[in-house]
């Protein structure tokens, strides 16, 4: 028999107030105000990592991009308490944000991004051939993909994407937890890495 684990949120009661008073929510344009490099986390879920990564770089600008509002909502409310002007929020399905995202990113985060784990299904990771060809139009100059999961196959299929595309592996791990790299964890990686279960890492250069 097939197990079936549904993973489903509701909407937080205070969603729809949080996301109206939100001053940092990116909408159709742009604009931090300097010249700095935006670095950006597709799929940041309840935005522990961008936050953190803010508070600690504020050179750098970030924009956290998540495609649930009820998810997203609870990243606004944590990173509201510190008003912060290099870190910005959008609420969208990274495959709408061509034009948006256009020339303006120098890195990507892809942490713990959904495995699809059904052959169907694989145009929708987010290193598909596809994703990879969206993300070439995000960036300014050179591209630089950084990637955390927990998943050994959407790991082996990202490498394999990554190299036919032409992107050089910078740094690679399969326990990242052992080395001497510098992190900051995500909250699907507390989860996992509590269960036991290895973090895979890899920085990848075009
Ligand atoms: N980065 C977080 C959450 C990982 S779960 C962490 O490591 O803890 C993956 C998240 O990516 C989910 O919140 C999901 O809604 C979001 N996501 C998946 N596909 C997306 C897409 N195409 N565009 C934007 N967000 C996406």
């Amino acid at each position: 028999m097939k197990e079936v684990i549904i993973m489903r949120m509701r909407n937080p009661k205070y969603k729809d107030e949080v996301i109206n008073s939100c001053d940092f929510l990116i909408k159709d344009e742009i604009n931090f105000n300097n010249d700095n490099p935006i670095y950006i986390e597709i799929g940041m879920g309840k935005g522990n990592f961008i936050l953190e990564n803010a508070l600690n770089n504020k050179n750098i600008n970030y924009i956290g991009i998540e495609k649930y509002s009820s998810v997203a909502a609870v990243a606004i409310k944590k990173i509201k308490e510190y008003k912060l002007d290099n870190l910005k929020i959008i609420i969208n399905d990274v495959s709408n944000l061509e034009e948006l995202l256009k020339n303006k990113v120098d890195v990507i985060y892809l942490n713990f991004s959904d495995p699809w784990p059904k052959k169907r299904h694989a145009k929708r990771r987010l290193t598909h051939y596809n994703f990879l060809k969206l993300y070439d139009s995000f960036f300014k100059d050179k591209n630089t993909i950084i990637m955390k999961t927990d998943n050994d196959d959407l790991f082996s299929f990202s490498l394999d994407s990554l190299k036919e595309y032409g992107y050089k592996i910078e740094e690679l791990s399969y326990d990242l937890h052992k080395e001497d790299i510098p992190n900051i964890e995500t909250e699907y990686e507390s989860k996992f890495s509590n269960m036991g279960i290895t973090i895979k890492y890899l920085k990848a250069v075009k």
